[in-house]
């Protein structure tokens, strides 16, 4: 077994920085080979030295050695090498911990991160679309169909791969478990990687003949229309999901999802704000003198407005429950009309003369 980095030292586990490069350096000095010329156990004993200093000096490699334990690694491989160190010969210069694809996936591999140590399929891809859909189609709601180009499950053999009337088998790449697992030399020594098996997806099953259709795949590409129903009151942008309208996974693995990003196009009459539908209306110097009755487009059809005498350019009015509808509710926004007051720019004689009389009133 490889000999604890500390006890090469002679320190204790507690040892600073200072105390490990003190009795590196009154040990490098005591078994230095200059010194011992012919002594084979000084010269191994020298080299132990120097590699316990390698890690202990370095501050990520002493607490990866501390995590992982003083006799090489939790694989227990470390004394592979033939014993010309504490890790079996391995070497650490140039060594950077990133080379073994980070920590995550190290700690992971020897700890098992929740589930991660179960079956792992490859399920079918999600997709992702983006539609278009027209203004009035979010008040009600409406269908959209769209085309799609997809992996979907083999109904000849029913996403099995296997020909008619042949069995499915284990897979024999990875024995049916679905995963196969890579011995890698790090740091610590050997460990065992799982990686989900391409001969069967992850499924662990494979099968004798293959099927004619999908070629063994269990999924075949289709053209095919989907579609979404866009619920009444959607903004712009938002996202729907449709389970089970992705790809097909590999051998009967579960099939992704359908991501439908809804982009609803502006209208030249309604903008909308939130649940609410602004628009805009003129009127004529006149009517906002003297009010009147005007009709008003909304987005349930027309209403009615009593705009009141004496009404201010840009005064706004509200048409209550006319907006939108609330997503997945019964209740609506409503509609504020913004009225414009149409000055004319110009004047028949006739009217000239009418309104200098009216200013004189006023006066
Ligand atoms: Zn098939
Ligand atoms: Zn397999």
């Amino acid at each position: 077994m490889p000999k604890d980095l500390y006890t090469v030292l002679g320190v204790e586990r507690s040892a600073s920085k200072d105390d490990i490069k003190r009795a590196y350096r009154k040990l490098s000095k005591e078994h230095h080979p200059d010194r011992h010329k012919g002594d084979k156990g000084a010269e191994q004993r020298f080299k132990e030295v120097n590699e316990a200093y390698e890690v202990l000096s370095d501050e990520k490699k002493r607490a990866m050695y501390d995590r992982f334990g003083s006799t090489g690694g939790p694989a227990g491989a470390g004394g592979a090498g033939g014993g010309a160190g504490p890790f079996g010969g391995f070497n650490f210069s140039g060594f950077n911990p990133e080379d073994l694809g980070g920590f995550g996936d190290i700690f992971e591999t020897f700890f098992g991160a929740g589930g991660r140590r179960s079956k792992r399929e490859q399920r079918g891809r999600d997709l992702q679309v983006e539609i278009e859909v027209q203004f009035v189609d979010v008040v009600e709601g409406a269908d959209r169909s769209m085309a799609l180009e997809r992996q979907r499950v083999c109904e000849k053999c029913g996403g099995t791969g296997a020909k008619e009337g042949t069995k499915q088998v284990s897979c024999r790449e990875c024995g049916g478990t679905g995963e196969i697992t890579r011995t890698t030399q790090s740091f610590f020594g050997a460990f065992r990687q799982a990686s989900v098996c391409e001969a069967c997806g992850g499924s662990g099953k494979t099968h004798e003949y293959a099927c004619h259709i999908c070629g063994g795949d269990g999924r075949v590409r289709s053209r095919d229309t989907v579609t979404a129903h866009i619920p009444a009151g959607i903004h712009d942008g938002q996202t729907l999901r449709l389970r089970g309208e992705g790809e097909a996974g590999v051998r009967g693995a579960k099939v992704g999802d359908l991501y439908v990003t809804v982009r609803v196009r502006p209208d030249t009459a309604f903008e909308r704000d939130g649940d609410d539908v602004r628009s805009s209306v003129s009127i004529s110097v006149a009517d906002a003198l003297l009010g009147i009755e005007i009709s008003i487009k909304t987005v349930h059809g027309s209403a009615t407005l009593k705009v009141p005498a004496g009404t201010q350019p840009g005064q706004i009015f509200r048409l209550k429950g006319k907006g939108m509808p609330l997503l997945n509710s019964s209740r609506t926004g409503d509609h504020y009309v913004t009225v414009n007051v149409d000055v004319p720019t110009k004047l028949s004689r006739a009217e000239q003369k009418l309104l200098e009389e009216w200013r004189k009133m006023r006066e």
